[in-house]
Parts: structure tokens; C-alpha cells; sequence
């Protein structure tokens, strides 16, 4: 395969994303050693708009862990885990993440200085929605931090989503009310619950907005771009400056769109991106794919963080069906109809499978979807072995050679009219 020269494009919001992630850090921080406000542990598509709208400030361990894994720290840490009991099998964010812990470092020491170590719960809420780890994930930290820990119990492999699913959850999260005011020390005030659930609608509309953007050909923008830019969506979501921040981008990617600026120099193809990222892996997947002229812009991965059904006219089912709906809860055969989607929308000509190896619920690839799918589309993909947070479990020789035969292959078939 002919090689170009990457040039890397910068997105100017970026700089205003760092510091609204700096900001939100010191923010975690100086309420942990104060004590003036109280913090919610919350999973990242677990019920932050409750806790949000009950005074709580929302800190999310997977992004602590993703941390990790960009900062390449994560696979030094997970023996520490495994020392502990958790499986090098599990999810490498929970063993990296409390690896992290029990050696006393984290990485948001060296973005920002002064802060030592992640901040400490007042409670813990996980929401079962994603898998079974973060609810083992979580009961840890609450032990080792003495600290109340509530859950949220959710349906898996949902076809369609029922108002029999939408109840069950809808009451679980008014549940969580009660035991909620009690740590807060406050009271529950829907009209504040309504706020946020709008402000949390209008981050995830320009969240998807912008995603859009990459339907464009030139697209805009790339997955390994949105992978970060996607902070605020899910630490900041329920608020303000995270609506703000997301206009700031839209605009910004709107006018790449209108004078057809690419983020990749010359696209030839479009990737769609099934499966997590391999963090320590982002700026060299993202120069990889660049130099093949392929543009992996659009993923599963980014999309989740949009949740169209929140309506705050009726936040507990809105939040319930929104956080029901999410492509990870959902059957292979909703997951596929859901790709197909996103193939058209998108004009995608081929697809990237990431095997994750510690986390089979972001896996899409190990029980014939791959196959299903380029059956019913005639879009060919490509399965990549590795992990998010491991980098024991991939070979980075065997990447480049698997990828630079698939763009030959998608050359090929362009060259055959195909
Ligand atoms: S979904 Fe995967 S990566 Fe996320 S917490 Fe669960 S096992 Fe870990």
C-alpha cells in the first residue's frame, strides 16, 4: 500500500475541552478535601441527572480508567488487581483502575497539579446497563471507602424496548430518591430533576450534531477525535457549560463541512469503528489509518453518549427508556439493524471489529455478527484482537498487517466497481 505523510489537523475546541476537563477536576478536587459538597461515584451511563439535580458532584471512574489507559500506565497497574482477587479476564478498566489505587497513583496528578488522588465518595450508583462489573467495579470503592452503595438492576439483549422494561427501570430510579436525600441532606426537587434532564437533552442533540458531521464526505472529523471531545458529553452532561462547549465544536466542524475540509488529507475510505477504543493505542491507530488515506469516522463507541429520549417533561420514564435504549443492552438483532443504520448514514466502506479481550459486553464480533452483517450489506470488515486498557492483549505487528490487507482489500474492490 502507497503510504502519505500525515499532517495532523487540530480541532480548536479541543482547547476549550481541556479546560473544561481541568476544571472539572479541580472542581471533584477541592470539594473532596473540603468537604463543602458532596460527591456521587456515578457509572457513565448510569442515572447522573438524579444526582446532579440533588446537589451531588458527579465524578465517573471509567473515565479515571481511560485515563490510565491513554496514559499508557493501565497494564503495569493490573497485576495489583489481580493480586487482589479480579481476574486478569476482567474488565482491564476495573483492574487497572483499582491497580491504580492500591499503588496510590492516578494519572490526574500529572495533568493537574496539586491533585493527588481521585476524589472520595459520599456514595456510590452504578447502573447494570452496561454490564456486571461495574457493580463489582463499585462495591470495592464502597467498601474500602466506608462509603453507601446503590444500583440499578437493568435488562439485557433487549430486542424492543418494552413499557414493561421502561416501568421496572422508571421505579428502580425513583427508589434511589430516598437513600439519596439521606446522604445528601437535601430534598428532592422535580423541577431541578426537569432542568437537568433538558440541559442533559440538549448536550446529547448537539452531541449527536456533531457526530453528524462525519456524514460529510470530506468527513470532518474521526472517531480517534471523538474519542476525547467526547469528555464533556459524559462527565458534564446536565449542564450549561457542557451545552456551551458542544456549540463551540458544532460550529467549528459546520465550517470544515462547508469548505470541505477533511480530517483526513485525501479520504479514499470510511471506516466505521464497532468496539472500544485501544487507548494507549489512539495516536498511532489514528496516524495508521491516516496514512492509508482511510478515515475511521464514525463508531458505536461515540454514539452512546446520545440519549434522545431524555424529555423533561417526564424525566424517571425518559431517563429510563434513554438509558434502556443504549446500544450495549440491546440483542445482536437490534445491535444489527442499529449498524446497518449507521452504514448508510455514514457511507461506510468497511468496518473495524475490536475484539476487546476483558470486555466481551463491548464485543460485538465473537458469535458471527461480522458475518451477519457483510451477508446483508456487502460492507466487509476487519476483526482486531486487543483490549482497551491491556496492551499485553495485542500485537501491534499484527494490527498494521491486518489493516493495511483490508484497505488493500476495499482498493480492490473500488478499483472493481464494487
Ligand atoms: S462495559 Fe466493559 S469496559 Fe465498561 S465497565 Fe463494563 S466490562 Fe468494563
Amino acid at each position: 500500500m502507497e503510504k502519505r505523510k500525515v499532517i495532523r489537523k487540530k480541532i480548536k475546541a479541543a482547547e476549550d475541552m481541556k479546560q473544561f476537563m481541568a476544571d472539572y477536576y479541580y472542581e471533584l478536587d477541592h470539594a473532596s478535601k473540603s468537604g463543602e459538597k458532596k460527591i456521587a461515584w456515578c457509572s457513565s451511563v448510569g442515572p447522573a441527572e438524579i444526582l446532579r439535580a440533588m446537589g451531588f458532584l458527579v465524578y465517573f471512574p471509567e473515565t479515571h480508567s481511560a485515563m490510565l489507559g491513554a496514559t499508557r500506565m493501565a497494564t503495569e497497574l493490573i497485576p495489583h488487581a489481580n493480586a487482589l482477587g479480579y481476574s486478569p479476564e476482567i474488565c482491564s478498566y476495573l483492574t487497572s483502575d483499582i491497580g491504580a489505587y492500591v499503588q496510590g497513583i492516578t494519572p490526574l496528578s500529572k495533568a493537574y497539579e496539586g491533585i493527588e488522588s481521585v476524589p472520595k465518595p459520599d456514595v456510590l450508583v452504578f447502573n447494570t446497563n452496561q454490564c456486571r462489573d461495574i457493580q463489582d467495579w463499585f462495591a470495592w470503592y464502597a467498601k474500602e471507602f466506608e462509603a453507601p452503595l446503590i444500583g440499578i438492576h437493568t435488562h439485557r439483549a433487549v430486542t424492543d424496548v418494552a413499557e414493561s422494561h421502561i416501568a421496572s427501570i422508571a421505579k428502580q430510579m425513583e427508589g434511589i430518591i430516598a437513600p439519596l436525600e439521606e446522604i445528601s441532606g437535601t430534598t428532592f426537587d422535580m423541577k431541578e430533576l426537569e432542568k437537568v434532564v433538558a440541559l442533559s437533552r440538549q448536550c446529547s442533540e448537539l452531541w449527536k450534531q456533531v457526530l453528524e458531521t462525519a456524514a460529510a464526505i470530506p468527513s470532518p472529523l474521526t472517531f480517534f477525535d471523538g474519542t476525547t471531545l467526547m469528555g464533556p458529553a459524559v462527565v458534564g452532561r446536565g449542564t450549561q457549560r457542557a451545552v456551551d462547549f458542544y456549540k463551540i465544536l458544532l460550529a467549528e466542524l459546520e465550517q470544515r463541512c462547508a469548505n470541505q475540509e477533511g480530517a483526513v488529507e485525501g479520504e479514499r475510505f470510511r471506516i466505521y469503528w464497532e468496539g472500544m477504543p485501544i487507548w494507549g493505542r489512539l495516536r498511532a491507530h489514528s496516524e495508521m489509518f491516516a496514512e492509508l488515506g482511510a478515515c475511521v469516522l464514525a463508531s458505536t463507541y461515540c454514539n452512546s453518549w446520545i440519549f434522545s429520549a431524555f424529555d423533561a417533561s417526564d424525566p424517571f420514564n425518559s431517563m429510563a427508556r434513554a438509558y434502556t435504549e443504549l446500544f450495549i443492552v440491546r440483542s445482536d438483532e437490534a445491535k444489527e439493524e442499529y449498524i446497518r443504520m449507521m452504514i448508510d448514514f455514514f457511507k461506510v466502506d468497511g468496518i473495524i471489529f475490536h475484539d476487546a479481550k476483558t470486555c466481551p459486553n463491548n464485543s460485538n464480533s465473537r458469535y458471527g455478527m461480522p458475518q451477519r452483517l457483510e451477508a446483508q450489506t456487502g460492507v466487509p470488515s476487519l476483526t482486531i484482537s486487543g483490549d482497551l486498557n491491556d496492551l499485553r492483549c495485542l500485537s501491534d505487528e499484527q494490527t498494521v498487517t491486518n489493516v493495511e490487507a483490508f484497505i488493500e482489500q476495499l482498493e480492490e474492490d473500488k478499483s472493481n466497481g464494487r
